[in-house]
């Protein structure tokens, strides 16, 4: 069934295409040496480019071209040879030039696409429309005086890629699937953090709804929306408030629009603005961009293995099931743990201890896995105790809390709390013998036929054993004892 928004006289699809800001890793700026990084004492890394003065040149930086080529590389996109660069033309008091240096017809990359994964295990491929390599402004600071405000230049000059999808997304489902991917595969080839929290990651979202089959209708844009749930939001409250204006009889007029989480509506910014708003023109200070075939073959001969592949070989290399894969290509770091745990071990069981107890920790204790309680070396211990039978797989999770809390290793806390597994038959019939004893009784109702009880034989056994038996040998024990006859 697909996802669709219900009016008075009938269901309505949604259209969603996202222009996502994604800030650059690199030292240096888009086209000054000023420090790209994040957090540093207003205006102490602006250079005389950043803030406009006068017959500054702008210089590209060679370091962020490659990384927006990288970037769609690992997008499956089109790599243009030639592109060029725009002067987009505005007045705002944290854009000292009057014009922010863009790439308006000529883009960088070509088109692309992602694919994405629903709920439901269905796979989509979202086309990619360019993307696109320019400066972001800086920063404008009301709040820091009653009656003025202040201008922070730091991000002045700090290289974006803007990634334009396909108006191809239909449901806030997919739209937070598309950005999850989109952050995963940034994160992987290292060219954006995607911390959307910290802005180096924000989304324009344009929304409309039609009838099914219906060529588009208008859009409006929501600006600047920074976490993946608002896009969620914004996607949805939109979808209704527009289906509310067709159904009245009204018309939609293409609008920039902002999205208030706190009251989940949105509220009308301005017209939207059309390209000749900003007299395009190419700037004059540079020349077009031309790179070198050789040289994008060699970024392209360097790119990390990708979320997709890498899920692809999960599957194949180790025979865990594909949302098991899915889930572990998530975050590189993730990966990395579980092929280590899996190396030379039963990687089912690797897989399994990682996505459910070891993300159970880290989920309680708060942390990522870069800064897990236990190394993937020390689970893979925990792992080789259990296949050389040491410790049974209940025990097996008690180490491992116990891990989790000391950061000791799976061995020094077996043999400090005495957990190796009981595989003495001379000590596990002793076990049987008591429990027998004290439920005489229960021994009665199962020689007459209730054959139930013999879950409850193996509990009492195992308790009596502090949990300790070796699973199966108490059960062999355990039917051979009562055997009819014995
Ligand atoms: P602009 O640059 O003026 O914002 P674009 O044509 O580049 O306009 O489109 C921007 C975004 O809007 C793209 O992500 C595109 O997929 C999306 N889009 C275009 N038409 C529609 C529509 N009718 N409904 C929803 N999204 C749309
Ligand atoms: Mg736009």
């Amino acid at each position: 069934m697909s996802y669709t928004v219900d009016g008075a006289t009938g269901p309505w699809e949604l259209v969603i295409g996202l222009e996502v800001h994604a800030q650059v890793i690199s030292q240096a700026k888009l086209f000054s040496g000023a420090s790209a990084t994040y957090g540093g004492e207003p205006n102490s890394q602006v250079s005389l480019v950043d803030a406009a003065f006068p017959g500054m040149l702008p210089v590209p930086n060679e370091f962020c071209v490659a990384q927006a080529v990288r970037t769609g590389l690992g997008l499956d996109a089109h790599v243009n040879l030639v592109s060029r660069f725009d002067r987009k033309n505005y007045f705002y008091a944290d854009l000292p030039a009057g014009y922010q240096i863009s790439q308006f017809t000529h883009p960088i990359v070509g088109a692309g696409r992602i694919e994405i994964e629903l709920g439901d295990g269905t796979r989509r491929d979202i086309g990619i429309t360019r993307l696109h390599l320019e400066q972001d402004a800086g920063k404008s600071l009301h709040d820091q005086d009653p009656t003025r405000s202040f201008i922070d230049l730091n991000r002045s000059g700090v290289a974006l890629m803007e990634i334009v999808s396909e108006p191809d997304l239909r449901s806030p489902e997919e739209a937070g699937a598309y950005l999850r991917k989109l952050r995963t595969i940034l994160r992987y080839l290292g060219t954006c953090d995607g911390n959307m929290e910290e802005g180096s990651m924000r989304a324009d979202v344009n929304v409309s709804v039609r009838r099914h089959g219906e060529p588009f209708r208008t859009r409006c844009e929501i600006k600047n929306v920074n976490s993946i749930r608002y896009v969620m939001q914004a996607v949805e409250v939109e979808a209704r408030r527009q289906v509310a204006i067709w159904e009245a009889g009204g018309t939609v007029d293409q609008e920039t629009r902002l999205f208030d989480p706190q009251r989940g509506e949105t509220r009308s910014l301005r017209t939207k603005e059309d390209a000749h708003d900003y007299r395009y023109f190419p700037d004059p200070d540079l020349l077009p961009l031309v790179l070198d075939e050789d040289w994008v073959a060699a970024l392209k001969a360097a790119l990390p293995e990708l979320p997709d592949a890498k899920r692809l070989r999960f599957v194949s290399q180790y025979g865990i099931p594909a949302y098991d894969a899915a889930v572990l290509v998530a975050e590189r770091d993730t990966a990395q743990f579980f092929e280590t745990v899996a190396a030379g071990r039963d990687a089912r069981l690797a897989s399994n201890w990682v996505i459910g107890e070891l993300f159970a920790a880290l989920n309680r204790t708060g942390r990522t896995i870069a800064d897990s309680p236990v190394t993937a070396e020390a689970l893979g211990g925990l792992l080789d105790l259990m296949a050389d039978r040491t410790i049974n797989g209940k025990i097996a999770k008690e180490v491992f809390e116990a891990m989790v809390e000391t950061g000791e290793g799976a061995s020094a806390i077996v043999e400090r709390k005495g957990l190796r597994q009981v595989v003495d038959v001379g000590a596990i019939d002793s076990a049987i013998d008591t429990v027998l004893a004290a439920h005489a009784d229960k021994l009665a109702e199962y020689r007459s036929g209730k054959d139930k009880l013999f879950g409850f034989f193996v509990g009492q056994v195992m308790k009596a054993m502090a949990g300790k038996g070796n699973p199966a040998l108490v059960n062999e024990a355990l039917q051979r004892r009562l055997a009819p006859g014995a």
